[in-house]
């Protein structure tokens, strides 16, 4: 699943190709992926895409008088080709733009959703307007943190995965920030203390940034939107590293199932 600095090469990717390209016309294989009314969805023709921003793990395309939001889920993926590539089984979307290219949006998981908008109503878009601070918002707050992390008895891990208390950690990043913070996964969120909240923001901002800067973490089937796989190894601690050692302390990296998510973590580092 990618993760918000993979969502952050993407947007990156996409608005560097395509920045003022007019979306001549849009064909739609596959109806389910598109939340917003469909007839409506083929207002994006003549649009011009002016911009490309991201709220959470949302890529909001910035067109005319217009947004489309997409999300990516689980496979989403975006490849640009030259006019008149045949449709694969897995791409969903083709939009028809100038300059004889086509963006294709593919989705081998089907999980993905796009939704076009009016400008004055994207943060009443359902999806949107509960999503939690960003990371890097100055009102995410270690006061804020606790006061919200009080109010429950979840596990740590879980709870950090709650997008609507702080958007844009996902599991790759959820488990290298309480390894980085030295709190265990178990833990109950009310019993989190006021300076580690400030821990678990600092190392957010910090392991994403590291991890934006590296385009990405590429892990399972992720590539980035023009299809490149592998490039970019952010160095984890301890995701995915079951049965390797920690790198800080030689104990072998556990990993367990929290609420159906992989938790991994060092017992000695993450002991309390
Ligand atoms: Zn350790």
């Amino acid at each position: 699943m990618p993760e918000m600095p993979e969502v952050e090469t993407v947007r990156k990717t996409l608005l560097k190709k395509l920045r003022g390209y007019k979306i001549e016309s849009v064909d739609v294989y596959y109806p389910k992926i598109i939340e917003s009314n469909l007839d409506e969805f083929k207002k994006l023709s003549n649009k011009t895409i002016k911009d490309i921003i991201r709220i959470g793990k949302w890529l909001v395309f910035d067109l005319d008088d217009i947004y489309m939001l997409s999300h990516l889920r689980m496979e989403g993926k975006y490849f640009i080709k030259e006019k008149g590539t045949k449709a694969g089984f897995h791409d969903l979307v083709y939009f028809h733009l100038d300059h004889d290219t086509d963006l294709i949006y593919n989705d081998t998981r089907r999980f993905g959703a796009l939704a076009i908008v009016d400008k004055d109503k994207l943060y009443d878009y359902p999806a949107i307007k509960k999503m939690g601070y960003d990371p890097y918002d100055e009102k995410l707050t270690k006061e804020y943190l606790f006061e919200k992390y009080q109010k429950t008895r979840k596990y740590i891990k879980t709870v950090l995965l709650d997008q609507t208390i702080f958007s844009g950690l996902g599991n790759i990043y959820a488990n290298e920030v309480l390894f980085a913070s030295n709190i265990n996964p178990y833990r109950p969120a009310n019993k989190v203390t006021l300076d580690e909240c400030q821990k678990i923001i600092d190392n957010s901002r910090k392991i994403l940034k590291k991890a934006t800067e590296a385009g990405g973490t590429t892990i399972r089937s992720y590539t980035s939107s023009l299809g490149v796989t592998g490039r970019f190894q952010f160095d984890l601690f301890v995701h995915a590293r079951e049965k390797e050692v920690c790198k800080v302390c030689g104990e072998p990296i556990i990993c367990e199932q929290i609420n159906g998510r992989s938790a991994y973590y060092c017992p000695k580092c993450q002991s309390k």
